[in-house]
């Protein structure tokens, strides 16, 4: 949300109509200077969330227009707790206050059910053996194009899902997709969808259609990333979200401009998804899975792409891959593809071992591939999961050791000292959603 004159105006007569003890403070800090700019509120905004004051008071404060919901019942699941909860929509930025992620399924609370009936498909994975087409696609990826994207996408105010910004944001990022498929060679068949929600920010959908339909090849190739940002302090405040996840919405678009360029033509459809609301918990992936599995379209494959670029100093740059609610075959596959195109090393297993009985025993919950997520972190590739197809989760590094310090704060920018912020990282990424789009797809 821009900060406009009526709405400073409505925030400073709002501090005047009534008198509680966050309206005194910001009535004792000189009101004035809060009505002289927009800067001038963001900071007391910044200062009294950083005081502790309960987010959902201070933003009826300031925008009681858009607080209007915050005392909506939501249905929500917070990472790592047991079992869902009735809370409200304003309870979600006290979550984030708190460092908390969660899902909300008050919309969704069906998703899966209708694919748990059904056998899953795919449990092998095709071999290898697109090395050529997918090497010369790689050939043309751009990091001048993820700087260029990027720059623009983190000028935005903050994409926040429910606000104006989250919203213009989204239909940018919509123009850059169209345009893209508008220099297309006319025989590949392109198609894109605003996928709309109850909120202002959409998802957006661009799709390959295979070059020879078959009714043997209707599961989706699916390349995921979400294009919202939010901070965690106060939604109302400014949030860049460069690497969460500005670097994954850049990662696959260059990597879909590219296989547009080199003309790809899947004999599966092959999809990319740039989701909105992933901050509001999952509210834009979630009923795109819902609508996938009502209307009974297979998913061949899905992966998501979140936080791509921070590369943290004195370490290693890697690719990684996340091993919590994901298909483990479908993860080793993916990391199969890294190996085999990016020219990063792959993360690989790490056991914590113990010594029992002078022998060393690796420890179960470390016994697959890739680095373990926070059990109270996660993204967009969970909702396909749960609605019962096949999801992996590609990261920058090991969210134990190497995790962004920046995400959800106004800090989340391209600029980061040392080269923390690395668009190499990034085209690492695009080389791997790249791999995955042909090597799952098919090229004719
Ligand atoms: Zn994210």
């Amino acid at each position: 949300m821009k900060f406009s004159a009526s709405f400073v105006l409505l925030a400073v007569s709002a501090v005047f109509a009534t008198a509680n003890p966050l309206q005194a403070v910001l009535l004792h800090n000189e009101p004035h200077r809060v009505a002289s700019s927009q800067d001038a509120l963001l900071e007391r905004i910044t200062e009294l969330s950083a005081l502790n004051a309960d987010p959902v008071e201070l933003y009826k404060l300031v925008d009681p227009e858009g607080a209007a919901g915050l005392d909506e019942p939501r249905l929500l699941h917070i990472w790592g707790e047991e079992k869902a909860e009735w809370l409200t929509e304003g309870d979600k930025l006290r979550l984030h206050r708190q460092g908390l992620k969660f899902t909300d399924i008050t919309e969704t609370r069906e998703l899966g059910n209708k694919n748990k009936l059904k056998v899953q498909a795919i449990t092998e994975f095709p071999k290898i053996s697109y090395g050529t087409r997918v090497r010369d696609v790689i050939s043309h990826l751009s990091v001048h194009n993820l700087r260029d994207n990027l720059e623009k996408l983190t000028s935005f105010f903050n994409r926040f899902y429910k606000s104006e910004n989250g919203a213009a944001s989204s239909h940018w990022l919509y123009l850059q997709v169209l345009d893209i498929i508008a220099k297309a060679d006319p025989s590949i068949p392109l198609s894109i969808r605003k996928f709309t929600h109850t909120f202002p920010q959409s998802s957006v959908i661009a799709r390959f259609e295979p070059k020879h339909p078959s009714p043997n090849r209707t599961a989706a190739v699916i390349i995921g990333a979400h294009q919202d940002s939010a901070n965690y302090l106060h939604p109302l405040l400014p949030a860049p979200g460069a690497d969460d996840d500005g670097s994954g919405t850049v990662t696959i678009l260059e990597a879909f401009r590219a296989l547009v360029e080199r003309k790809f033509t899947p004999e599966y459809p092959v999809e990319f998804h740039w989701y909105a609301g992933e901050e509001g918990g999952l509210l834009g992936s979630r009923p795109i899975a819902a609508e996938y599995e009502a209307l009974g379209r297979d998913v061949r494959a899905m992966l998501q792409f979140d936080m791509t670029a921070y590369t943290k100093a004195n370490h290693t740059p890697t690719v990684a891959f996340i091993t919590t609610d994901v298909s483990t075959p479908l993860t080793e596959y993916g990391i199969l593809l890294a190996e085999e195109y990016a020219d990063y090393p792959v993360q690989r297993k790490r056991c914590i071992f113990e010594v029992r009985r002078s022998v060393l025993i690796c420890l179960r919950n470390f016994f697959f591939l890739g680095a373990k997520l926070f059990p109270r972190a996660g993204s967009d590739h969970m909702s396909w999961h749960d609605a019962g197809y096949i999801a992996a989760f590609a990261t920058e590094g090991d969210p134990y050791t190497e995790f962004d310090p920046y995400v959800h704060t106004a800090n989340d920018t391209m600029y980061l000292p040392n080269g923390e912020f690395s668009f190499d990282h990034a085209l690492e990424f695009s080389k791997v959603a790249v791999a995955f789009a042909v090597e799952l797809g098919g090229w004719v």
